[in-house]
C-alpha cells in the first residue's frame, strides 16, 4: 500500500525535485534569485521551464496555466498546450523560460476598479517563485502575481508579496537592536482553519436561493438545529469521511499540509486546518482547498458551501487566521522567551501588535468585510464587528505591572523591569478559551477570527503585516536614536501599553455590555460593509500602506471601488433570486395549498352542513393574509430594487441595497418562513432547513 509520505507533494515541483531535476549550477542561481526576489536571467528560466515541463508531462500533465487570483476573489487560470508544430507537421512538447515567468492576459474582464482603461486591455502575470509550481487535473499551474501593464496590482498577491517585503525590512532593524546579527530574513507565518457545510447536492440543486447566491434566503428553523450540540466533534458520517478522505490525499499531493478535520458546532458544518505555512505560500494553499473541496464535494454527490451563512438561525462559517512570525533562524518572534532580553523583545513584538491592531482596527475590520461576512459580525456566534485583542489574565497582569511599576504576583517583591528581570511563566493553556475574541493571543501566535469563510486571506494579512511592518518602523526610529537603550525600551513599552491597552479585552465578546464599555473606550464598531469600507481610503491608511509600498493610492481607491461595487452587486443577486423563488415557487405553493384547502371546506360542506371545518378556515385565512402580506413586500422589493439600481455612485449605491434592500428583504422572508410552516409539506416546493442539513 502506497503510505502518505510516498506522495506527499508528488504533484508538486518542490525543492527536492528541482534539485534532482537541475543542473547543479542552474539550481544554485535560481534558489538565490528566490531568496532575494530579483528576476531570473532568460537561459536560467529556459532550463527551469523545460525540466519542469518534462516533470510535469511525465505526471500526465498536457498543459499549463499562469494560476493566479484577481479581485474576483477566486483563482483564475487559462490554460496552454504544451503542444508546438515541428517542421513535419508532428507536434513537440515545449515551454520556454519566457513562457514561465511572464503570462499576458486579456486582463479586461477582471474586476480592476477603474485602474485600467478599457483600450489597455492586457495585463500580465509574473511567476511568484517563492510558492511552488504543481499539477492539478492534468494542468501545469504555476503561482504569479497578476498587474495591469502600468504596474498596478490587479490581484490579491501582489500587496500581501509587497506586505512581507515591508515587516521583513522593519523586523530586521528591529532584531538588530537586540543583538540578532545572524537573522538575515523574517518570515510572516500563517495557519488558516477553514469551516465549511456539506449539502446534498440533489438537494441544493432544488434550491436557485444555494444555487445562485450559496445561502438560503428562506427557509424556516427545523424542531432541531444546534441546540443539543450534537454535532461539534461528534462521529463523522460515512459519506463525509469518504469525502475528507479524499481531499486529504488530494491536498496532501499537492503539498497542502493538511492536518485536522473534524465536526464543526452546526450539522452539517466541519473544519479542516493545516499546518502553518510562508504566508503567500499559505494563502495560495488555502485557495486550492478551497476549489478543491468544492470540487469532491460534488464527486461524493454533496455541494460544499463556502458561504459565511448559507442558514439562518445556525453558526456560520468563518476563517481563523493563526499568524506569527518566524525568522531564518528558526526563531518564533512570538514565543515568550526564557531570558530576560529574550523576554524583553517579546514584549516588544508584542506591544508592537497591541499598538497595530488599536491604530488600525478600521483596517483589519475593512480586511474581512463582505456582504456574506456581515451576517455573522455581531451576531452572537463569530466575534463582533468591534475590534479588539485577548491577551488572557496573567499576560495582561504583567504588563499592568510594567505599566505601573508595580510589583507582579505573590512572591516577586521586585518590580518588572523590562531587560532586567526574567518574565514570570504563564501557563500556555490559558490562553483564550472563551474564542470570542476576534484577535488572540494563543500562546506564541495571535489568531485573527473575523475572517470570512470564502474570502481569501491575502487582504487580512496584507493589512496586519503593513500595520505591524509600520509601528515596528516608528519603535526602530525610536530605538535606533537611544542613548541608552534599555531604559528607552523601558519608557517605550511602558508608553505603548498606557496608550494603547484599551484595546485589550479578555471577557466575552458575545456580551452586549461589551459593545457599550467599547463605545466608552472609544472603539470603532463598523458594523456593515457599507459602514466600513469607506474608511479604506482615510488620510491615515493611505499614509501607512503608500509609506510601505504597499498599495499605491490609486490602488487603493480601485480596490475600495471593487468591493462596493461587489457589496451591491451581490445583494442585487440576492434580492432577483428572492423575487424569482416567492413568485415562481413560494407563492404559488401557497396559492395552491389554499385551494386544495378551500375545495376541502366546500366539500365538507356539501357532505353536512355543519361539519367542523375549523382546521382548514383558521388555516386558509391565515395563509391568505401571509400570501398578501408577503406580496406587498414583494412589490416593495422589486421597487426598491429598482431604485438601487439606478442609484449613482458605488458608495451610495452599497449603503442604499443595506438601508433599503435588505430590510424588505428579511420582510418577505418572515412571512415565506411562516408560510412554510402552514403549507402542507408535499405543497412545498423546495427542500427545507431539516432536508438540506440533515440530509447527507
Ligand atoms: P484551535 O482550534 O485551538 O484554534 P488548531 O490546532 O485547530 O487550533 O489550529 C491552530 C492553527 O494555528 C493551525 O493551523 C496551526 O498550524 C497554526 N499555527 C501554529 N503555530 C503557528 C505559527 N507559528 N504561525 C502561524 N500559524 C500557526
Ligand atoms: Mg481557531
Amino acid at each position: 500500500m502506497k503510505t502518505v509520505s510516498d506522495y506527499f507533494g508528488s504533484m508538486v515541483f518542490d525543492d527536492k525535485v528541482m534539485k534532482s531535476m537541475l543542473d547543479e549550477n542552474i539550481y544554485n542561481t535560481l534558489k538565490r534569485t528566490i531568496k532575494d526576489g530579483r528576476s531570473l536571467n532568460l537561459s536560467v528560466a529556459n532550463e527551469v521551464a523545460n525540466a519542469m515541463k518534462d516533470w510535469a508531462i511525465s505526471l500526465g500533465a498536457t498543459h499549463f496555466t499562469h494560476w493566479f487570483q484577481p479581485m474576483t476573489g477566486i483563482t483564475a487560470e487559462k490554460h496552454d498546450s504544451f503542444i508546438s508544430p515541428d517542421k513535419d507537421g508532428r507536434v513537440i512538447m515545449e515551454f520556454s523560460g519566457k513562457e514561465l515567468v511572464r503570462g499576458e492576459t486579456d486582463a479586461s474582464s477582471f474586476p480592476s476598479g477603474g485602474l485600467r482603461a478599457t483600450f489597455e486591455a492586457r495585463g500580465y502575470t509574473a511567476w511568484d517563485a517563492t510558492s511552488y509550481a504543481f499539477i492539478k487535473d492534468g494542468v501545469l499551474c504555476i503561482p504569479t502575481a497578476f498587474c495591469s501593464y502600468s504596474g498596478d496590482a490587479l490581484d490579491q498577491k501582489t500587496p500581501l508579496l509587497r506586505s512581507m517585503e515591508a515587516i521583513n525590512r522593519q523586523t530586521l532593524r528591529v532584531l538588530k537592536l537586540f543583538g540578532n546579527e545572524d537573522v538575515t530574513s523574517v518570515k510572516t507565518t500563517v495557519g488558516p482553519e477553514q469551516e465549511y457545510f456539506l449539502v446534498d447536492k440533489q438537494m441544493f440543486t432544488k434550491r436557485k436561493d444555494l444555487v445562485y447566491t450559496g445561502r438560503t434566503l428562506f427557509g424556516a428553523a427545523p424542531p432541531k438545529g444546534q441546540a443539543l450540540e450534537s454535532h461539534y466533534y461528534g462521529v463523522i458520517k460515512p459519506r463525509v469521511q469518504a469525502f475528507m478522505n479524499d481531499l486529504n490525499e488530494e491536498l496532501w499531493k499537492l503539498g497542502v499540509l493538511a492536518k485536522t478535520e473534524h465536526n464543526e458546532a452546526a450539522p452539517a458544518q466541519h473544519e479542516l486546518a493545516p499546518i502553518f505555512a510562508t504566508t503567500n505560500i499559505a494563502a495560495d494553499h488555502n485557495q486550492l482547498t478551497m476549489e478543491i473541496m468544492q470540487k469532491l464535494a460534488k464527486k461524493h454527490d454533496m455541494v460544499c458551501l463556502l458561504h459565511e451563512k448559507p442558514f439562518e438561525g445556525v453558526n456560520g462559517s468563518g476563517k481563523h487566521n493563526n499568524w506569527s512570525i518566524s525568522t531564518n533562524t528558526g526563531m518564533n518572534l512570538f514565543e515568550p522567551g526564557d531570558t530576560p532580553s529574550e523576554n524583553a523583545q517579546f514584549l516588544l513584538f508584542l506591544c508592537s501588535v497591541l499598538k497595530a491592531v488599536d491604530d488600525y482596527q478600521d483596517l483589519l475590520r475593512i480586511s474581512v468585510a463582505s456582504a456574506g461576512n456581515d451576517h455573522r459580525l455581531g451576531a452572537h456566534e463569530a466575534p463582533p464587528a468591534v475590534v479588539s485583542i485577548f491577551l488572557g489574565d496573567e499576560l495582561t497582569e504583567i504588563l499592568e505591572a510594567i505599566e505601573k511599576d508595580q510589583p507582579y504576583g505573590a512572591k516577586e517583591k521586585e518590580l518588572l523591569r523590562v531587560g532586567v528581570h526574567t518574565m514570570p511563566k504563564f501557563p500556555k493553556d490559558t490562553t483564550d478559551r472563551n474564542r470570542t475574541s476576534p484577535f488572540a493571543f494563543t500562546g506564541n501566535k495571535f489568531e485573527f477570527r473575523m475572517l470570512g469563510s470564502s474570502a481569501s486571506v491575502s487582504a487580512p494579512n496584507t493589512v496586519i503585516n503593513t500595520a505591524v511592518a509600520e509601528i515596528l518602523k516608528q519603535f526602530a526610529d525610536e530605538l535606533e536614536n537611544a542613548e541608552n537603550f534599555e531604559s528607552a525600551l523601558h519608557d517605550l513599552i511602558q508608553r505603548v501599553i498606557t496608550q494603547h491597552k484599551r484595546i485589550i479585552f479578555n471577557g466575552n465578546g458575545y456580551d452586549d455590555k461589551w459593545l457599550a464599555e467599547a463605545q466608552k473606550r472609544g472603539l470603532l464598531n463598523l458594523r456593515t460593509t457599507p459602514d466600513a469600507l469607506p474608511h479604506f481610503v482615510d488620510q491615515k491608511n493611505i499614509d501607512l500602506f503608500t509609506a510601505h509600498k504597499v498599495y499605491t493610492e490609486r490602488e487603493m481607491h480601485s480596490r475600495l471601488e471593487i468591493q462596493l461595487q461587489n457589496y451591491s452587486a451581490l445583494i442585487n443577486i440576492e434580492a432577483k433570486t428572492m423575487i424569482e423563488m416567492a413568485k415562481k415557487e413560494i407563492l404559488p405553493a401557497a396559492s395552491r395549498y389554499s385551494q386544495l384547502l378551500s375545495a376541502t371546506i366546500i366539500s365538507k360542506r356539501s357532505v353536512c352542513e355543519t361539519l367542523d371545518c375549523s382546521y382548514e378556515t383558521e388555516i386558509l385565512t391565515d395563509i391568505s393574509a401571509r400570501i398578501s402580506k408577503a406580496y406587498k413586500h414583494l412589490k416593495a422589493l422589486e421597487k426598491a430594487l429598482a431604485t438601487a439600481e439606478k442609484t449613482q455612485g458605488a458608495a451610495a449605491q452599497s449603503v442604499y441595497y443595506k438601508d433599503k434592500v435588505l430590510p424588505v428583504m428579511a420582510k418577505l422572508r418572515s412571512e415565506a418562513d411562516v408560510l412554510e410552516t402552514l403549507v402542507s409539506a408535499d405543497c412545498w416546493p423546495i427542500p427545507t432547513y431539516g432536508d438540506l442539513m440533515f440530509g447527507v
